[in-house]
């Protein structure tokens, strides 16, 4: 690490605990050990201080006086990201915005709300229930707003209902220079100048602080059902994906498991056949849609040769089979007990995945790596799991993903799908954008020219 930043002075925190307040700022070793790392395996690093902010306004402040003292400032949602995106690698200020977790605004009518940062995505939708609307992007974890937009974070169910980044209108975001400002409008369509709004969104913390965000909702759907598909092979598996994307079917959500996957979810309470899987859910406004869907989809998956298929509309039991899928990751870290797991995040054009798929095995097998494979199939996303506990098996895990991510690029996909750039994508970002790299770093520059927000992220260091 080359770059080099002003520690955090006896003034510096003088004028930090004036600013939000004594009850809002530690230096205990607790906590910054418990914002020293996110729930991925990049190696811990504390912060000087952890600052917790109440409004916007001090959020501003911080970066005021952050900048004014030449001290970095890393943005802290809830620490549920896999890639280091949120640790602190050069100390300095840890700026958590959990506490400001408000409802600012909902307006029904117009199928949005306006939220603080640090409310979490569930603890949102249960507040929104009551008027039958809700923020569809669900990374699994009970993520943060503010972490998710900074990450631009997907899941499950972005294959119908896009992205973060697709259900966001409006931001309100701090700079590092301590402006507050606002980007875009509530308005559906937007037309006026450069689109800020998008620029902040998937900028991991490096260019802004997001103080407040207006966001796209939906109905909650009257009718869902879930399915489970087991097949053969892998490829009649994934071959299936690419016909039910294809088949005009709105799916709500389109998951692959490989076997092993498939163990460790009914490790977890399902009941699952132990065969390269599909989970998919489908979201309807009537009966007789959800039916015809439901059939055209298994009867892909029998033209397929699927070896079983289980279509259900109970709830408890839909909600079994996502809440083992969305704890997939936790159970396989209790299955490999002293052991950290990598997980690769790659994503490619839906017709791509078989071939990303098939190199994946390869390349697994020809490093003598087992992995876990799972995937956000219906939008060409991919994950492997690969747990690892000595330098060697460490060493053959990195020369996978690397295969695995150069792969993806050259299939005209990307190095992350969801998880973001963070630590361990950096090193990928030239072969990935080429000549559009040096342009990030002029708009880094511009906005950050000190470089003190959440450095040594995104881009590769010297
Ligand atoms: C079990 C498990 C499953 C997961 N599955 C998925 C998945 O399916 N899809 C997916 O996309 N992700 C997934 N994730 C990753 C994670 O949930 C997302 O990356 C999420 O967006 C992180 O949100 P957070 O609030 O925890 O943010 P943090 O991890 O605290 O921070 C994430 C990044 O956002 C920045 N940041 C935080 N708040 C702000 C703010 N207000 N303004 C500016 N920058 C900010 C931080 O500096 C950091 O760069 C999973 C994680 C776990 C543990």
């Amino acid at each position: 690490m080359t770059q080099r930043f002003a520690a955090v002075s006896p003034a510096l925190l003088a004028d930090l605990t004036a600013s939000v307040g004594a009850d809002n700022l530690s230096t205990t070793g607790a906590d910054l050990a418990l914002h020293a790392q996110d729930a991925g395996f990049h190696p811990a690093h504390a912060a000087e201080v952890v600052v917790w902010a109440r409004s916007a306004e001090q959020v501003a402040r911080v970066l005021r006086l952050a900048s004014q003292a030449g001290v970095p400032v890393t943005p802290w949602g809830v620490g549920t990201g896999l890639e280091g995106n949120a640790i602190p690698l050069y100390g300095g200020i840890l700026l958590s915005l959990e506490r400001m977790d408000a409802i600012v605004a909902v307006h029904a009518d117009d199928f949005q709300v306006t939220v603080q940062p640090g409310i979490c995505h569930k603890d949102l939708n249960e507040k929104l229930a009551r008027y039958g609307l809700f923020f569809p992007p669900d990374p699994g974890a009970n993520a943060t707003i503010g972490g998710m937009l900074a990450n631009n974070a997907a899941g499950i169910r972005t294959v119908k209902y896009g992205a973060s980044k697709d259900n966001v209108l409006r931001m309100q975001v701090a700079l590092p220079d301590g402006r507050l400002i606002y980007t875009g409008s509530r308005s559906v369509k937007q037309s006026a100048g450069y689109n800020l709004t998008q620029l902040f969104v998937g900028s991991e913390g490096t260019l802004g602080i997001i103080t407040e965000a207006t966001l796209k909702l939906v109905p909650v759907p009257q009718f869902m059902s879930a399915m489970i598909a087991g097949f053969a092979t892998v490829e009649a598996a994934i071959e299936t994906v690419v016909a039910v994307r294809g088949s005009g079917v709105d799916v709500a959500a389109l998951e692959f498991l490989d076997e092993t996957n498939t163990r460790a979810l009914n490790a977890a309470g399902t009941d699952i056949a132990p065969y390269p899987t599909l989970l998919l859910e489908i979201h309807a406004a009537h009966a007789g849609t959800l039916e015809q869907d439901i059939a055209i989809v298994r009867d892909l998956c029998q033209q397929a040769g699927a070896l079983s298929f289980r279509a259900t509309a109970d709830t408890a039991e839909r909600k079994v089979l996502w809440n083992a899928r969305h704890h997939a990751y936790e159970t396989l870290v209790r299955n490999h007990p002293g052991q950290k797991i990598f997980i690769m995040d790659v994503s490619v054009p839906i017709s791509a995945y078989p071939d990303l798929i098939a190199f994946s095995r390869q390349v697994l097998a020809e490093h003598g790596i087992s992995g876990y494979m799972k995937g956000h199939a219906g939008d060409g996303n991919i994950h492997v799991e690969l747990p690892f506990g000595d330098p060697d098996t460490y060493a053959r895990v990195q020369a996978v993903n690397s295969a695995i991510v150069l792969k993806a690029i050259a299939l005209g996909g990307t190095c992350t799908g969801e998880h973001g750039v963070g630590i361990g994508k950096a090193a990928y970002m030239a072969a990935e954008h080429g000549a559009a790299l040096a342009v990030m770093q002029q708009i880094k520059a511009l906005l950050d020219p000190q470089g003190i927000l959440n450095p040594g992220k995104i881009f590769p260091q010297a």
